[in-house]
């Protein structure tokens, strides 16, 4: 397994601070598929046009795909840095593992999501007698200098709050929508909201200090004039006090958003960081066994943290 993040989704140097659009806009971003061993995902961010929106710094639109004894979606231990990593599955199930011990399993409208900090590893697997669809969204949201050095944590939300959209229904995952606040952490101002929609057009209401962005799960989506599908990122700027979605079919997306991001980041397989030594540096130790980033209980076999590009030089 090469990736998640690899120089075909972004360049394998910091960002340039500040490439958030000033103005409303609806960018249309195409994502790429891929696949994470058995398990087909649409990437959506990062791409080389657009690496973060607020924080939220990595987006991957998992399945569907049928999971049966024959085929699972595990994914052996591997490390992550400088992230949070949230979990929120449309349909199936999966059991988290991770180096603080944690052993939790999440079913759709529950979210779990770990904090890296410093360093920490962590396991997906199938449950034992799950069969059916696995359908979902795995994001990652790039912790600011004050926390990423920190120590890890994990946290699992059974429940999380509704907000009424007019044509539908949203369940706020992180941050706040419309005065209503989920639970989870949030180290910088974001929000993430994951609606549910019936034929309709309605306006939501927006914060203007905020950069958005849409991702489709299941049909089109008009944003304004331009309408959307899976596979996309529509990447709305700031500016906006508000925005009109219409649907023509029922169909559910994933509103992100957030004070633009303003710290220069590097992701690189796994790591958030700011620089290619950080990279190096949690390279190393993830496949030295440190200390730095525990253990994971699992019978499934570590990922070791590919060279990165900068480190393979001419033949
Ligand atoms: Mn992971």
């Amino acid at each position: 397994m090469s990736g998640p993040v690899d120089v075909t989704d972004t360049a394998a140097q910091p960002s340039a601070p500040a490439s958030h659009s000033t103005a409303p806009t609806v960018e249309v971003v195409d994502g790429r598929s891929t696949r994470i061993g058995d398990l087909p995902v649409r990437r959506v961010l990062p791409r080389r046009s657009r690496r973060t929106v607020g924080a939220w710094c990595f987006a991957d639109h998992m399945g569907p795909i049928a999971v049966d004894e024959f085929r699972t979606v595990d994914i052996g231990p591997h490390p992550h840095i400088g992230l949070h990593t949230v979990t929120w599955l449309v349909a199936g199930e999966l059991l988290h593992r991770d180096s603080l011990g944690s052993e939790q399993e999440i079913r759709p409208g529950q979210l779990n999501l770990m904090t890296a900090g410093h360093g920490v590893a962590h396991a997906e697997e199938s449950t034992n007698d799950y069969r059916g669809d696995l359908h979902g969204m795995q994001l990652w949201v790039a912790q600011p200098d004050g926390t990423r050095h920190g120590p890890p944590a994990f946290e699992h939300h059974a429940e999380l709050p509704r907000v009424s959209l007019g044509a539908g229904e949203a369940t706020v995952l992180v941050g706040e929508f419309d005065g209503v606040r989920s639970p989870a952490r949030a180290d910088t101002p974001i929000v993430g909201l994951d609606a549910v929609l019936r034929p309709g057009a309605s306006a939501w209401p927006l914060r203007p200090d905020f950069e958005y962005g849409v991702v489709v799960i299941d049909g089109a989506v008009a944003v304004g004039d331009t309408v959307l599908v899976p596979g996309q990122l529509g990447y709305l700027g700031l500016g906006r006090d508000e925005m009109t979605v219409t649907v023509t079919e029922d169909a559910r997306m994933l509103l992100l958003g957030g004070e633009p991001f303003d710290e220069p980041v590097l992701v690189w397989w796994n790591y958030v960081a700011r620089d290619r030594g950080e990279v190096d540096r949690a390279g190393q130790d993830w496949n030295a066994e440190s200390e730095r980033f525990g253990r994971v209980r699992t019978k499934l076999a570590r990922i070791p943290s590919p060279v990165p590009p900068w480190r393979t030089g001419p033949a």
